[in-house]
């Protein structure tokens, strides 16, 4: 199947990852909006979240540990680097989507005096390779810290 975040997951294309289990993976946008933006996906290639077939419970277990883990990650940025964040989700090419497998994106947010929110992609590009990682660094300790003080996953 022709899909980038598949690829992601296959580890058939680099990508910066914050958290992985069995079922789902976050990992750093690769054209921010805002620095320290995150993509969570589930590791089953659904197309968005009108298209999660629930008939199935493990599949509705799946979209419940998404929307924990969006929790969790909006926890670790507002609790490491950030004031705020948004939660957004775009289902079909009129709401601007543009991967078609399903995808959370936490946007963490600055009071640096800019508002509204941008949302324009690319608005948060790290200044090097290596600003980046730090992020992703801060990500991964402070979202493993939230889930140890929660332990419910
Ligand atoms: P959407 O417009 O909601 O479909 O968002 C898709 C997001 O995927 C955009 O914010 C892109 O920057 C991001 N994206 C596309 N390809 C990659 C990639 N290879 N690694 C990380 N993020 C990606
Ligand atoms: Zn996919």
């Amino acid at each position: 199947m022709d899909c980038v975040f598949c690829k992601i997951i296959a580890n058939e294309i680099p990508s910066v990852k914050v958290y992985e289990d069995d079922h789902i993976l976050a990992f750093l946008d690769i054209n921010p909006i805002e620095k320290g933006h995150v993509l969570l996906i589930p590791k089953k290639h659904w197309e968005s979240l009108a298209a999660v077939p629930v008939a199935d419970s493990a599949d509705v277990a799946v979209l419940e540990e998404l929307t924990y883990m969006s929790h969790v990650v909006s926890k670790a940025v507002t609790r490491t680097f950030a004031n705020g964040a948004n939660l957004l989700q775009a289902t079909g090419k009129c709401a601007g989507q543009t991967v078609f497998h399903l995808h959370f994106h936490v946007i963490p947010r600055y009071d640096d005096g800019s508002t509204p929110p941008s949302f324009e992609s690319g608005h948060g590009a790290y200044s090097s390779n290596e600003e980046r990682d730090a992020y992703a660094e801060k990500l991964r300790k402070e979202i493993s810290k939230v889930l140890s003080e929660e332990a419910i996953i």
